[in-house]
């Protein structure tokens, strides 16, 4: 279900810069933090995709870490579900990274990359 409503909205998105041209492929970045499944958003995004210029478009998602900051300063990358900071044991903190889903570039026919402004 969240996956189906973010392929909805990534072809959406997709739909609007491709401005009647037919869509080749959509680089997506996916934050760890949204708990998105990449194959599980390739299956939502063929089936939203239907009868749509995305139709048959390569989905490219790239998964980046969630990074946190603690208020003492010291930043790092979530390796494990823990929002206390490694060097202060402080739990101030707050997300960084990883709580993403951008659409970075999508291709179209033209072969032109026309990145979401
Ligand atoms: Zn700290």
């Amino acid at each position: 279900m969240h996956e189906l409503s973010l392929s909805q909205a990534i072809v959406d998105s997709a739909l609007a810069h491709a401005q009647g041209r037919r869509v080749r492929s959509v680089t997506v970045t996916i934050g760890a933090l949204r708990q998105v499944v990449p194959d599980s958003l390739a299956f939502h995004f063929e089936i939203v995709s239907r009868g749509t210029l995305c139709e048959g478009a390569l989905l490219q998602p790239r998964l980046a870490p969630a990074r946190l900051r603690c208020a003492c300063g010291e930043e790092w990358e979530l390796a494990e579900l823990t929002f206390r900071c490694p060097c202060c044991r402080g739990a101030d903190v707050a997300v960084r990274d990883g709580d993403q889903l951008r659409i970075d570039s999508i291709e179209v026919e033209e072969a032109r990359c026309i990145a979401p402004r």
